[in-house]
């Protein structure tokens, strides 16, 4: 798939074993997580939304509702659409941004795109009727996606934008949660699915001297298009600004390219490469559109999940980047679990060699191509696809500004210190990404009180405890969708689609047979923990503690032991998918408390 003419057979896994472990330990910084700011106090500017016009207001609401689902992205809107189609019409849906997306809406940067093909990635194809327009849609195209769902399923009637909720609390009386929000609104719902997403918490980097800075800065997830000018035409009002990006991660790749055919001078500030393979994007074929028969889109989605999970398929439906990545061809012939992993290893060593002569073979300065390799598992990081981010530093305004593996140095009201250098900037791009392994809690960002008002973070302070990850003791009809103690996916659209029927089904049964209250008992999330633990040991990675450090192992810092709570599920992503389906099968609602009583009916109809 990365195939260049270099030899990459010939290497030696004992010196690339070392130069890894040489180049974590370069990158290892002892505040982890805390290196970060979030998008608040000093740097609140940061986080304001530019895709809408100031000043909105809207009448109140205050109303009594069967559901609330906090979060418009896919979650969300994936759940709405469960809900209604299972009967389920008084809903109400809470979202920050301006509109439907999640990501999509925030993520506007010029190259974004969906890194995972776009007929696995968009939801509800085959119910909307639509067809993407390229193997990799890119990111307008996904929200008018986004919006499509909205309107073909009624969602916008029920849906409060440019709206947060600042508080939740169980009311044990009536058997509802009430929820206020930043507006006034006070809304009382029988259930909460919460889906927030995962990456929606933005941050900066915590180098000193950010807000000292007097140009113009911005994080990609708040591109600032009224500044570059854009998105249609080019960022042409770049054309004589000397533009910094902070950040070299998967945003940053696709991002790159476009700043550095607009900018007169780009400075590209690297702390770690990604690896960054082909993508060999291409327009839809309509004769294979043709060929789609109903239920093609379900059997997609599986197919590409088995095989990055590992699994043996007899055809590989989708045949990119990750399934190459996560072909285990190699592994199949050992004898022991022992080998299966030392050949997975060296499966991976080759791999990258590919990606690493990749480099080479684009890159023509020897010195910028050297520092663009990446030296560690193809996993540390997300890995990256791009056929135009390695050729945009052999443009002649683009530097790459290696900081070698400690990060910016410093911030002046002028530019960007690396190594004691200034790089004199006009306008600097923070491509810095997002909090994901900081506490759910923290991530939410507001607190949800449960039964006797007890706060969910303290509950979780040693840990969660959960059934499914989605239900948790002491906060009934809350139904969490998040990766703690839950499934997890590289196609993660997939799981959201699976946590989202099975919301629907719980609330859908609970509503016709009169339960108003939904508990997990406490033997069951015991039980549950006792799945998720036998998995853990039995070799499921949690953390990956010896990768390079990033937010997929929480910074390179070891968690401490209660944090073990907050792993995954531990089992592939299909595995997770049939303990919910079965679960369901058995029509029992097992491991949860059920309580009919007389409280009054849900009466709004939003
Ligand atoms: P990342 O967290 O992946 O990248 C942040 C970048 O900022 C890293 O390169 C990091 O370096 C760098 N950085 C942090 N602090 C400093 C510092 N002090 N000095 C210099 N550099 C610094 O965020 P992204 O927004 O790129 O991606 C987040 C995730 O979003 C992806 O992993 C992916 O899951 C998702 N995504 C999906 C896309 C899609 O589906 N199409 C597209 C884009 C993103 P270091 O690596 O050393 O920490």
């Amino acid at each position: 798939m990365n195939a260049t003419k270099k030899d990459v057979t010939s290497f030696s896994p004992e010196a690339l074993r070392e130069k890894y472990r040489l180049e974590r330990e370069k990158r290892l910084r002892p505040d982890g997580n805390a290196q970060y700011r979030d998008l608040s106090g000093l740097y609140a500017d940061f986080d304001k939304d530019p895709y809408v016009e100031p000043g909105f207001t809207r009448p109140v609401v205050i109303e009594t509702i069967d559901v609330l689902i906090v979060g418009g992205g896919f979650g969300g809107m994936l759940s709405a659409v469960r809900l209604r189609q299972s009967g389920v019409h008084s809903i109400r849906i809470v979202e920050k941004g301006g509109d439907f997306g999640g990501t999509w809406y925030w993520n506007r940067y010029p190259g974004a795109a969906c890194d995972v093909e776009s007929y696995i990635y968009l939801p509800l194809l085959e119910e909307t009727g639509y067809i993407p327009t390229e193997k990799y849609a890119k990111a307008p195209e996904i929200f008018a996606h986004c919006q499509r769902i909205g309107r073909q399923f009624d969602l916008y009637k029920s849906a409060l934008f440019q709206t947060q909720v600042e508080q939740m609390d169980w009311d044990e009386n009536a058997r509802r949660w009430n929820i206020t929000t930043n507006r006034g609104d006070k809304l009382a719902a029988r259930f909460v699915i919460i889906a927030g997403g995962v990456m929606h918490k933005a941050k900066l980097p915590g180098i000193p001297g950010i807000e000292t800075f007097k140009g113009h800065s911005f994080h990609t997830s708040r591109w600032d298009y009224a500044y570059t000018g854009g998105p249609t035409g080019g960022l042409h009002k770049l054309a004589d600004k000397r533009v910094g990006i902070i950040g070299t991660g998967a945003t940053a790749v696709q991002a790159i390219p476009h700043l550095g055919a607009s900018a007169k001078q780009l400075y590209v500030f690297q702390r770690t490469p990604s690896g960054v393979g082909v993508r060999n994007n291409r327009p839809t074929d309509e004769s294979w559109v043709k060929t789609l028969q109903p239920g093609w889109q379900e059997a997609r989605i599986r197919n590409f999940t088995a095989l990055v999970s590992g699994r043996e398929q007899d055809v590989d439906l989708v045949r990119d980047g990750w399934t190459y990545i996560f072909d285990d061809t190699a592994s199949r012939r050992a004898r022991s679990p022992e080998e299966a992993a030392e050949l997975r290893q060296l499966a991976d060593f080759r791999k990258m060699e590919e990606i690493r002569a990749r480099v080479e073979a684009i890159v023509k300065d020897p010195v910028t191509a050297e520092a663009l390799k990446p030296y560690y598992n193809q996993m540390c990081k997300r890995p990256c696809f791009h056929d135009e981010y390695l050729d945009t530093f052999n443009r002649p305004n683009v530097q790459l500004v290696d900081t070698e593996g400690k990060g910016v140095e410093r911030i002046t009201p002028t530019g960007v210190v690396v190594k004691g250098r200034e790089y004199e900037v006009d306008c600097l791009v923070y491509a810095s990404g997002f909090e994901v392994s900081s506490e759910y809690t923290r991530r939410l960002g507001f607190d949800i009180r449960g039964r006797g008002g007890k706060s969910l973070r303290d509950s979780w302070a040693n840990g969660p405890a959960t059934l499914h990850g989605m239900h948790s003791r002491g906060y009934p009809n809350l139904l969490m969708f998040s990766p703690t103690q839950s499934g997890w996916a590289i196609n993660f659209v997939h799981i959201l689609s699976e946590q989202a029927q099975h919301a629907a089904y719980i609330i859908e049964r609970c509503l016709k047979r009169g339960v108003e209250m939904i508990e997990p008992t406490e033997q069951a999330q015991e039980q549950w923990w006792g799945e998720i633990f036998t998995r853990l040991q039995k070799g499921a990675t949690f953390g990956g503690v010896d990768c390079t450090p990033g937010y997929l192992n929480n910074e390179g810092v070891r968690p401490p032991p209660s944090a073990i709570r907050f792993a995954p599920f531990g089992g592939d992503t299909l595995e997770f998918i049939d303990v919910l389906r079965s679960w369901r099968k058995g029509d029992e609602l097992a491991g949860l408390e059920l309580t009919t009583g007389a409280a009054p009916l849900a009466t709004g109809t939003a």
